[in-house]
């Protein structure tokens, strides 16, 4: 039996976030994580911090993905200095590409409900023109098909592969304790501690923290909660490395800093099914040729499906369990993005209660609405 002061359950972008600001705080963490097999959204994300279009229907969440997104510098400067690892955060602003005038009246559409939503607390992103956007992407000729672009002032991007490194790596450093290949089968609460068990190993600690993605749905009830996601698929491409053209972050067209360019992000109600199909990838790599025609020139080295961690509206749900106090849920789309504020925020929730405003907001009972007669 492993004890600690805290059972973090997963290792994803999630709960690896909130298991370093756990153990940087001082808090005596232990880490269970799934393996290779398991569905694992952290390995196939896109690496945007994105703020534009998070939280429609629930201002709440808009105002958590912008503090995140200021806190993410700090986190990044953190990250290098704990883990010796540059994540590569750029925080210049970032593009949502329109390839339509359709597309560009939807996302007006949505930009003024932002706008309306949001009142006095603001609201920072806009449509510009296509001669505008050339101006910010210099080293790239954008498409005659581009019908302009939607500019949201606190967006930005990282190295996503290495922000999961960098997490790993400075949890352990720090002194915090990490179990991979550990799925916890069952969680049981006896005298005020929780004990975890996987097929190895028993961990037993006063608090638990679920924050294993897709995992949640079955480990949330035996803590007597309820956390309702669902799966969607994405697919992303990545091209051959090529010099740096663009440094800012473009919604579903960036590259790396290692020179790969990724297009994405389809959005893809197939279950669980990670699978790539040739229709898909036609059209991510079609749009990006009509955003930027050079790349028609540019290998595609990889693609990948990867499954979406999604709540019904989704925005983030972290609660406590009332029944089993001590025992915690967060999960959300917008790992990368919410990383900072799970590290810092989420965390210091965990370990001495303290919230953020309206944090009840981000209870999962916003889901249970009475039925209609
Ligand atoms: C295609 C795609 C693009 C994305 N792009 C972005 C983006 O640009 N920006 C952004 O902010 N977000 C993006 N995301 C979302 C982001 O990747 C997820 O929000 C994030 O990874 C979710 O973190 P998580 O820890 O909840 O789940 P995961 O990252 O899936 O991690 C869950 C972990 O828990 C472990 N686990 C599961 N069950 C158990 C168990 N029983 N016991 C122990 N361990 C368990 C698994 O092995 C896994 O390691 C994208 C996602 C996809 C799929």
């Amino acid at each position: 039996m492993h004890s600690a002061e805290t059972i973090v359950v997963g290792g994803g972008m999630f709960g690896a976030a909130v298991a370093y600001g756990l153990i940087r705080d001082g808090v005596d963490t232990v880490m269970l994580d799934g393996s290779d097999g398991s569905l694992r959204a952290a390995r196939g994300n896109f690496g945007l911090v994105w703020v534009q279009s998070k939280g429609l229907g629930l201002q709440r969440y808009a105002d958590w993905s912008r503090e995140s997104a200021h806190l993410w510098d700090d986190f990044a400067t953190d990250l290098r200095d704990s883990a010796n690892i540059d994540v590569n955060h750029q925080n210049g602003g970032g593009l949502n590409l329109l390839l339509s005038e359709e597309e560009r009246e939807d996302y007006r559409r949505m930009i003024d409900i932002m706008r309306q939503q949001a009142g006095d607390g603001g609201y920072d992103a806009e449509i510009i023109e296509r001669e505008e956007v050339q101006k910010m992407v210099p080293g790239l000729r954008v498409g005659d098909g581009v019908a302009g672009a939607s500019f949201g002032a606190h967006d930005g991007h990282v190295n996503p592969l290495k922000l999961l490194r960098a997490l790993h790596r400075g949890f352990t450093k720090l002194g915090g304790r990490y179990f991979p290949s550990n799925d916890v089968a069952r969680i049981t609460h006896d005298g005020g501690a929780f004990i975890a068990e996987s097929a190895t190993n028993r961990f037993t600690a006063p608090k638990i923290v679920l924050a294993c993605g897709h995992g949640i749905t079955k480990l949330a009830p035996m803590v007597g909660l309820n956390t309702p996601i669902r799966p969607q698929r994405g697919q992303v491409l990545v091209t051959e490395k090529i010099e740096a053209t663009v440094a800012m972050a473009l919604g579903s067209i960036r590259q790396t800093d290692e020179g790969g360019f990724m297009f994405g992000n389809s959005e893809e109600e197939t279950g669980f099914d990670d699978g790539t199909t040739l229709p898909v990838t036609q059209n991510i790599a079609a749009r990006a040729v009509k955003a930027f025609p050079q790349m028609e020139n540019v290998r595609l080295v990889r693609n990948w499906g990867c499954i979406r961690v999604l709540t019904p509206d989704k925005c983030a749900i972290y609660d406590e369990s009332e029944t089993m106090p001590g025992a915690y849920v967060a999960t959300s789309h917008s790992g990368v993005t919410l990383a900072a504020a799970n590290a810092r925020h989420i965390s210091r929730w965990v370990s001495t209660g303290e919230t953020q405003p309206d944090f009840d907001h981000f209870s999962a009972r916003r889901f249970d609405v009475p039925a209609t007669a």
